[in-house]
């Protein structure tokens, strides 16, 4: 008799999650956050992986992010618990990173600085899932106004990476600034400047805490995509 009532009970938990064969899911496909508390950072790259170096200032893209996140931590101050993913110059594989935050936090931001042709510069956010479109677009929003004017603004993209698609919560990636453009480059080398940077990051976090999707506008439409893999192109 037990074992009768328990059919149906897995026939309808079977039908529910159909899309876990193909790897498609709704995951992400849901509001923006809003009261959370544990805030996953992630200090791009690190140990053997160096990201971007920058020819003018020999800056290497770890260093900067390390510190980045670092400074992001001490505005948040008391208001959040916040997980560093990394504290020290120490590679962590991107899948290890997914896992992590997923487990550890609430949202997760993963700060990096950028590389491309020289005259590119300016702050670029990444985001791919609905629940992190918010969060992006205040990241986005905040560094734009916090750096220079004639900095530029790369904008807001839509893409899906490993860090923006495959953790369980909301999930965003910043690229502070291009490394590979000289006087943005110079800009990042100064720790008063990655302060400012770093400001705007928390400032953007407290918004999103604060007020969720409002005054962001409409949401995007949801993209059923499989999870990121190392293999993708783009990545
Ligand atoms: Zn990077």
């Amino acid at each position: 008799m037990k074992f009768l009532l328990l059919l149906p009970l897995l026939f309808v938990t079977a039908c529910s999650t159909p899309s876990s064969s193909t790897g498609r899911s709704e995951l992400g496909n849901r509001p923006g956050p809003r009261g959370f508390h544990t805030v996953v950072i992630d200090a791009g790259h690190g140990g053997s992986d160096s990201g971007a170096v920058s020819r003018v200032t020999g800056d290497m893209e770890k260093t900067l992010t390390l510190d980045t996140a670092r400074r992001v931590q001490d505005e948040l101050g008391g208001s959040f618990r916040v997980v560093q993913l990394r504290t020290s110059d120490t590679f962590v594989d991107l899948d290890d990173r997914v896992v992590q935050a997923s487990r550890a936090g609430d949202v997760l931001v993963s700060i990096h600085y950028n590389a491309g042709p020289s005259g590119m510069r300016g702050p670029e956010t990444f985001f791919w899932r609905v629940d992190s479109y918010s969060l992006a677009k205040r990241l986005q929003q905040q560094l734009a106004a916090a750096i220079p004017g004639e900095s530029g603004n790369r904008g807001l993209v839509r893409r899906r990476l490993r860090l923006t698609r495959n953790p369980s919560i909301p999930c965003v990636l910043v690229e502070c600034g291009y490394l590979s453009n000289p006087s943005e480059a110079r800009l990042c080398a100064d720790p008063g400047y990655r302060q400012r940077l770093a400001r705007a990051i928390a400032s953007a976090i407290r918004d999103q805490a604060a007020r969720g999707d409002a005054g962001m506008g409409p949401l995007p439409r949801h993209i059923d995509a499989p999870p990121s893999r190392a293999t993708d192109a783009r990545e």
